[in-house]
């Protein structure tokens, strides 16, 4: 049965669009207090999530409080707007991608709303994040066990949205075993509590529902019992196995029945939650980890259901597989490596990470000792990796969980499509499923990498397809033959990652037309003016529908000519054998940019607040506008002509510019990004294309010229400084030039390190030198903070060095640049020209082996980073392979036994040294070698400060109308942590850094070369 009207409902908004999308942004600005976001570029940053599809939603909405959400219903009600209810955004299937209203939960309603430690549970908004609720839960011993891979980013509403599994789902089940209530409104705008029934706080309307869902379920007790996957991981469709749990395990402990079940997996289709409360589980005090290790994948799957069967005691919590292709890729990607190495027995084709967890540790020792005789009874003698220690482990499930963004990393036009990666079969056919399933992408001319959760017969497994060739038409003939062999294994189609627009078609297929019907039933009950994500399990549209696609046959890129050299990206591949073909032949017309802009995939690892630098912006905005993948999104719907006002299509596009505006280009999503995205890059593009047509403010010349007049500037200094020293002429800066009047400048001095004696050699004595170094100081630490480079060069020379001063011609004052300030203004031209000229002066010493040793990290990367995609040939890469910051050329040097000299010149310092590391540090895993090096002082204790960028970044913070975000990034955590340690020695090679420091918390901090120089004897 369709719905009437439901059918129509993409072609409905899409053609009323235009007055209905006026008439909703006016009445909810007037009516609530939420933000209303109705923009091209806006609606565009929310008409895709983590998957392939895309389509452009009316308006979006964030809610700032329970009672915007109700007043958006009404007015969704009035004007007859379906509404797309959305977390993070991370769904794979098409979840949160639909035509009408999004409603984002994840900005404002993400608080947590109680705690019972007694009862063990806590009662949440639907916008928290999983990792969020867990770092609280953390100190009474407790947390919330459905440890989805996304756990960063993903929001508990969406994880009850999509009955979302975790890693551990033996031991603790999926989201339906773990939530005990709900408050959702229905599309009338009741607002219900949905519990046990039973409960004397369930709403009356509620449990009316369940008595009528009962009869539904009884009348079809045969056809439940029949088509109803007898697996754990089975999300499709509506939970009417309520009354009779059809699941391996049951939804609830004591046999009751919960409606809040009825609710969990509907994918926002059936009510808006308000709020949901769930059941905590006890944090295990100790975790043993066995990885076994398979001379063949077909074993590995075999082997699944012995080990599954082994632990009676219930302490098995994971079996979690890695392929070959996998563990390849790990071993590829600098910061996986040394952590898959140490679960290695030789070459594996496969190892499962088996889990135990309790509270007695040496059950668990016992259990992994258990393993290992397993797993010889099977043939296969020592072929276990014990693992004890936590951190060990730690960083094992992170490149476990990093499986998948891993391999997205692949470039070119094919990708690996999620669409039958979660198809759950009974364990003792894992190994007869994923052998034929391969045999299906062979014959299709393609191949899966396979990851994933072995334990519940869930394997994750992505096809590569060219989704703007070829791709619709393979990935609906290889679903239909995977569908045959889960039906063949008596599994589920949709195992873990929901129904969406791709799998709702095969909700009829697995339970067949009257449990669909039922469903159909179910949503006219619940949504009868179908305003709830329409056309989500019950009436989809075909999952091939190639118009609802981000890459469809009307997508085109403009042809532009990029500033930096993108055709890296500009790729093809094969996906039989991830072979990718040369560099600019990916027929791109944006050479190359715009295949880099559309590696985000939008998995949203970008929304995350932890660890790492990624993205500073997004951590003091929550906005999609300001974050990795807002950014990505905007790019692309520009470079594809898809943003209203065509005339200002491509990089100028305005929403463009203010997309980037917030982007401090700290290169975090360079390292961090799973697929690589490097937005600092992308935005020199945009800014360069900027200033070639409208030009350079004042302002921006000031900036990017400063490294030309230095020189002359530094003799007038007493002049240049008094603006440090009148408010008055600061205000009128401000207003002239837009530079903030509450900061002060970098100090000007007449003596400056290139006016000064060096102590150091010319070209030809350090050519000659046994040990030569040459040391590039740039234009910051040169004529702002002398102390720096005098200070290296102390140090440098205590370690035994001849060092030599990189400069133009030598003689005082020609220092060179390495243009960095330029490509901050856009003009890459003149960056070029800077780059060209310190390059070629630098070549012939890297050419003879010697180490460039930098000190400021933006100058030092840009010759391993930006110079690189410049077009300055070979030289460029020569100096590049030998450019180094400090404490890198002095780690390296003491690992060699070059620095015993230098280490017994040092003083001990007991006082804490409290490291900022600069965003480029971090960003090319820069920062070990400033913990050795600083390990080098006796009895030196190191603390680094968890941060990300210091909000600086160059000019940014010194911007009147970034001063604030700046400030924000700073407040992070950066300056709470320096306020937490007031006797700590502060260190941060970044100029910027330290100039934010000193603003924000009135204390100095050294470049690591002054604080060895401070302490020679
Ligand atoms: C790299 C990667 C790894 C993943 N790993 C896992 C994994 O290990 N296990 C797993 O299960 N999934 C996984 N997923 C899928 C996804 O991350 C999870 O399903 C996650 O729980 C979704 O959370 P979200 O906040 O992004 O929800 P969203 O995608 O925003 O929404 C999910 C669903 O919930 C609905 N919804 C959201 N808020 C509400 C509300 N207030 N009221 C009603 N409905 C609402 C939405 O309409 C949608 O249908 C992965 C995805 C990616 C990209
Ligand atoms: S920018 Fe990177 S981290 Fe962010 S969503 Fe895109 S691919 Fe993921
Ligand atoms: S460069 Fe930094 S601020 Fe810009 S998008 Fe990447 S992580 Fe965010």
């Amino acid at each position: 049965m369709k719905i009437a009207g439901g059918e129509l409902i993409y072609d409905r908004v899409a053609r009323g669009s235009n007055e209905v999308a006026a008439n909703l942004a006016r009445r909810l600005n007037k009516e609530t207090r939420g933000e209303v976001l109705f923009s091209a570029a806006d609606r565009s940053r929310y008409a895709t999530d983590a998957s392939i599809y895309q389509v452009m939603p009316t308006g979006v909405f964030l809610p700032r409080s329970a009672e915007d959400v109700q007043l958006a219903l009404a007015i969704c009600r009035d004007l007859k707007v379906p509404i797309v209810a959305r977390g993070a955004g991370t769904s794979q299937c098409g979840q949160t991608v639909g035509a009408g209203l999004v409603i984002d939960f994840s900005k404002h309603m993400r608080s947590l709303l109680s705690l019972d430690l007694q009862e063990g549970s806590v009662t949440v908004e639907p916008g928290m994040v999983l990792d969020h609720l867990n770092a609280q839960l953390k100190a009474h011993g407790l947390w919330f066990p459905v440890d989805v891979s996304t756990g960063a980013q993903a929001t508990l509403g969406g994880m009850a949205g999509n009955n979302s599994c975790g890693s551990r789902s033996i031991a603790y089940g999926n989201m339906v075993h773990n939530v005990e209530g709900a408050r959702a409104w229905l599309s009338d705008g009741s607002l219900l509590n949905f519990a046990r029934m039973g409960d004397p706080n369930t709403s009356p309307e509620a449990l009316a529902l369940g008595e009528w869902v009962r009869t539904l379920s009884v009348e079809l007790q045969d056809d439940i019992r029949s088509h109803w996957p007898k697996v754990l991981r089975r999300v499709a469709g509506y939970n009417l196995d309520l009354f009779e749990p059809q699941s391996v395990r049951p939804y609830t402990t004591d046999a009751s029945v919960n409606l809040a079940h009825l609710l969990v997996g509907s994918e926002g289709t059936l009510a808006l939650t308000r709020s949901i409360d769930l059941r905590l589980s006890e944090l295990p005090a100790h975790k043993v980890l066995g990885v076994v290790n398979f001379p063949s994948f077909y074993k590995a799957m075999d082997s699944a259901q012995h080990i599954v069967a082994l632990a009676g005691d219930g302490s098995l919590t994971a079996v979690e597989l890695v392929d070959r292709t996998m563990i390849e890729l790990a071993l590829q990607n600098p910061a996986f490596a040394p952590t898959i190495k140490t679960a290695l027995i030789g070459q594996p084709q496969a190892i499962l990470l088996v889990e135990f967890a309790g509270a007695d540790k040496s059950a668990l020792q016992s259990n992994l000792k258990r393993l290992d005789a397993l797993m010889g009874d099977l043939g296969l003698p020592n072929a276990v990796v014990p693992m004890a220690d936590a951190a060990m482990q730690r960083n094992l499930w992170e490149v476990r969980k990093a499986g998948l963004n891993i391999m997205m990393s692949l470039r070119g036009d094919g990708k690996p499509v999620s669409f039958i990666e979660d198809c759950a079969v009974p364990l003792e056919h894992l190994a007869e499923y994923t052998d034929a399933l391969s045999e299906v992408f062979a014959r299709h001319g393609t191949r899966g990498t396979w990851y994933a959760h072995a334990s519940v017969g869930t394997l994750h497994v992505r096809p590569i397809l060219d989704m703007r060739r070829d791709g619709a038409l393979k990935m609906r003939a290889i679903a239909e033959e995977a569908s045959a062999l889960v039906r063949r294994f008596k599994g589920a189609y949709s195992g873990e990652h929901g129904d969406g627009l791709c799998r709702g078609e095969w909700v009829r297929w697995q339970f067949g037309p009257r449990i669909d019907e039922a469903f159909v039933q179910i949503k006219q009950r619940m949504d009868p003016a179908q305003m709830l994500c329409p056309q989500r399990i019950v009436n989809p549209p075909k999952m091939d529908d190639t118009s609802l696609m981000r890459f469809n046959a009307k997508y085109r890129v403009i042809a532009l000519e990029p500033a930096l050299d993108w055709q890296g990206w500009n790729v093809q591949n094969d996906a039989r054998t991830e072979q990718i073909t040369a560099a600019g032949s990916g027929q791109d017309p944006a050479m190359g940019l715009a295949k880099a802009i559309e590696m985000c995939n939008n998995n949203g690892t970008c929304r995350k607040f932890d660890a790492g630098t990624m993205c500073p912006s997004y951590r003091i905005t929550r906005d999609e506008q300001h974050v990795t993948r807002g950014r990505a999104n905007t790019l692309r719907m520009a470079l594809s002509g898809q943003l209203e006002d065509a005339s200002q299509a491509g990089l100028l596009h305005p929403q463009v510019q203010a997309a980037m505006d917030l982007c401090v280009s700290c290169k975090g999503c360079k390292r961090e990004c799973p697929t690589g995205v490097d937005m600092a890059r992308m935005k020199i593009e945009v800014l360069h294309a900027r200033q070639k047509q409208l030009g350079l403010s004042l302002r921006q010349r000031l900036i990017s010229r400063l490294p030309d007049y230095a020189r002359w500037a530094s003799r007038f200094a007493p002049l240049m400084n008094l603006r440090n020293r009148s408010p008055l002429l600061a205000r009128a800066m401000e207003r002239l030039l837009g530079i903030a009047a509450s900061r002060s400048l970098p100090v000007w001095s007449s003596q400056h390190f290139f006016n000064q004696a060096q102590g150091t050699v010319d070209r030809q004595s350090v050519l000659h030198a046994a040990r030569g170094v040459v040391l590039f100081v740039d234009t910051f630490n040169g004529y702002f903070e002398s102390a720096v480079a005098h200070s290296a060069v102390r140090v440098l020379k205590a370690a035994g060095y001849t060092v030599h001063v990189a400069a133009r011609d030598e003689g005082q004052g020609h220092h060179l640049c390495c243009g960095r300030t330029y490509l901050s203004s856009g003009e890459v031209d003149r960056a070029r020209e800077k780059a060209q000229e310190l390059i070629t002066h630098l070549a012939p010493f890297a050419q003879a082996g010697l180490a460039i040793v930098g000190l400021e990290p933006s100058c030092l990367f840009t010759l391993r980073d930006e110079a690189l995609s410049m077009g300055l040939g070979a030289a460029a890469e020569v100096v590049a392979s030998k450019a180094v910051l400090l404490e890198e050329f002095l780690a390296a040097q003491a690992k060699a036994g070059q620095l015993e000299g230098l280490r017994a010149q040092l003083q001990p310092q007991t006082q804490t040294l409290l490291v900022h590391a600069h965003c480029h540090q971090k960003a090319f895993g820069a920062v070990t070698p400033i913990s050795e090096v600083l390990g080098l002082i006796p009895q030196s204790k190191v603390v680094h400060i968890e941060s990300s960028c210091c909000g600086m970044a160059g000019s940014f913070g010194y911007e009147s109308e970034h001063l604030s975000a700046s400030q924000q990034m700073a407040e992070l955590s950066l300056l709470p942590t320096i306020r937490q340690h007031p006797d700590a020695i502060l260190v941060a090679d970044g100029t910027s850094c330290r100039h934010q420091i000193k603003d924000g918390s009135n204390r100095r901090a050294l470049h690591v070369a002054q604080v060895l120089d401070g302490l020679l004897r």
